[in-house]
């Protein structure tokens, strides 16, 4: 039996099953079953598919790769740390070229040149 369900986050849409993608890091993982809220389009995963999310992170080597790392001084310049699992998933070497720019005041982002 289907019953709607409605939706925990604004409380008036329902909640349908469908499929969506579901991506981490920029690597696409597949299509996953979810319901989906037809009035603020949360997406809710159950529990089973997000054990299976897990999973494919896990085997993928994409799991937890948000570190915590800190800034610290060389001169006059300051160094931020990778995370030697971030620098494996990324294939990142000394003297590689990168670009740097902030996204905000809370956040930059580095580009590896090619
Ligand atoms: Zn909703």
């Amino acid at each position: 039996m289907k019953e709607k369900i409605n939706c925990p986050v604004c409380g008036n849409g329902k909640l349908k099953p469908t499929q969506v993608p579901y991506e981490v890091y920029g690597v696409k993982l597949g299509d996953f079953s979810a319901h989906l809220c037809n009035e603020c389009n949360e997406e809710w995963f159950d529990e089973k598919t997000c054990k299976e999310i897990e999973k494919i992170e896990k085997e993928k080597g994409l799991f937890g790769l948000s570190k915590k790392s800190k800034i610290s001084y060389s001169g006059n310049s300051l160094i931020v740390r990778i995370p030697e699992q971030i620098a494996k998933f990324m294939h990142l070497k000394k003297e590689n070229d990168i670009i740097i720019h902030p996204e905000g005041k809370n956040k930059f982002v580095v580009e590896i040149e090619a």
